[in-house]
């Protein structure tokens, strides 16, 4: 089968990888000009992501790119001592098998796995998809496959093209990350300023070059967001975080020199469905339950795999494999929306006692022992450990393909 991925960021070269390993010649389109070694928030993989990154035999890489993030300092306007949490108890407690990396670490391990195999279109995009199958691009000429998929992230063009608007829930935030001078940050910590409707983190890894400044906030009213005004977002974001604190200061004072700057509405998708015709979605681009709340990378190498494994099962018949990829898919969609929902409101907390009450709950976690934390967490598999224990298929592509 041929198929056409748009999106080279995570789910593309995840789906690319085990579409290659079904046999099938795959061709993936993406608009920047190269790999987006752009910046960006630090990312959690959780165990079924890191179970197939595993048998994508990249896990050893990945492991090797973890952001080593050992502790967040967490200061409060009307404390003058800080909070200090132990942030790799955090995780061990969400998460049986967890990895934390840089997301540009990430797609490109992804990539180079099976890179030699796949034709990859940088500089370009899908201008029209035919019923048929038949595809025009902006610069290389048009093609036919016989499958296509949007993994081309939360203002993906291919949903666009095939579903024009869908239903989307903003959740009330923005997120934007910074690429400030490692020298602003401390060694594998985590330093963060909360208040009620405002968060700004910094933190750093190893082999960084640089350090990630992270601010997620909440306006008191609706501000004029466009996601191509990097500019405009720059004013806004310096207006949200005024006053914050002289460090926070420092970091904002980087965003007239910043190589990378990332910037969106924490918006959640809610289509019913992302398959028409011999078109589909995956990660982000049909299911993105909000940026920095939702755990998106995790469900979006879920999703991929899931996808090459119902493709391969049904034979190349896609009609087949996309109603199964949805089936399987939608109670860790439907899980992921909740919880985003939940965090979008915990994380970011609108009042003194919402704050109080996040950095008490990351406190008592640090003080318990772990065995403790991990119990009372895993009576929660919908919500707090809903990424861990997202099912696998049974088989893999590789099985159905004999390969
Ligand atoms: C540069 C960058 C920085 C990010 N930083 C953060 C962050 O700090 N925090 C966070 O929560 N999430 C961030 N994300 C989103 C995060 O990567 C996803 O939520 C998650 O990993 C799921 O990945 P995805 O592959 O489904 O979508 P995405 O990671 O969004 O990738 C989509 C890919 O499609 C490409 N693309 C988009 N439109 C088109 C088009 N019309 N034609 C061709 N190609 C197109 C994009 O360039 C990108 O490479 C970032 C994404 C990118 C691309």
């Amino acid at each position: 089968m041929r198929v056409l991925i748009q999106g080279a960021s995570i789910a593309g070269p995840v789906l690319a990888y085990w579409l290659t390993q079904s046999g099938h010649d795959v061709t993936v389109v993406e608009r920047a000009p190269g790999l987006r070694k752009t910046g960006g928030h630090a990312i959690d993989l959780f165990r079924p992501a890191m179970e197939i990154s595993e048998q994508m035999g990249v896990l050893p890489r990945i492991e090797a790119r973890a952001t080593g993030t050992a502790i967040m300092t967490a200061h409060r306007p009307w404390s003058s001592r800080p909070a200090r949490i132990d942030y790799l108890k955090l995780e061990k407690t969400m998460s049986d098998r967890h990895v934390e990396i840089m997301r540009d670490d990430l797609s490109e391990i992804y990539y180079d796995a099976a890179r030699d195999d796949v034709e990859y279109l940088f500089d370009d995009h899908i201008a029209s998809i035919s019923e048929d199958g038949d595809v025009t691009f902006g610069r290389t000429s048009g093609r036919r496959f016989d499958v296509v998929v949007g993994a081309d992230g939360l203002h993906s063009g291919v949903r666009q093209l095939v579903f024009g608007e869908v239903s989307e829930r903003f959740l009330g935030g923005y997120l934007s990350v910074v690429s400030v001078p490692k020298s602003l940050a401390r060694e594998r910590e985590m330093t963060g300023y909360f208040e009620p409707n405002r968060v700004a983190m910094v933190y750093t890894a190893d082999h960084l070059d640089d350090a990630r400044a992270v601010f997620i906030f909440r306006p008191r009213s609706t501000i004029d967001f466009d996601h191509r005004d990097a500019a405009r977002q720059k004013d806004q974001l310096r207006a949200a975080f005024a006053g914050t604190s002289v460090e926070v200061d420092s970091w904002l004072d980087e965003l007239g020199r910043t190589p990378t700057f990332y910037f969106d509405a924490i918006t959640q998708l809610e289509m019913p469905t992302w398959s028409r015709g011999r078109v589909t979605l995956v990660g982000d681009a049909g299911y993105c339950p909000g940026p920095a709340v939702g755990g998106s990378t995790s469900l979006a190498v879920y999703g991929a795999y899931v996808l090459a494994c119902e493709l391969a099962r049904a034979n190349g018949d896609h009609a087949v494999a996309f109603a199964a990829y949805e089936r399987t898919m939608m109670p860790s969609v439907l899980g992921s929306r909740k919880l985003a929902r939940v965090n979008a409101k915990t994380i970011v907390a609108g009042s003194r006692l919402g704050v109080m009450g996040l950095i008490g709950l990351g406190r008592l976690i640090s003080a318990l022992p772990l065995r403790a934390t991990q119990t009372i967490a895993r009576l929660n598999n919908r919500g707090v450990r809903l990424y861990d224990t997202m099912p696998l298929p049974e088989t893999t592509p590789r099985l159905h393909s004999g390969l």
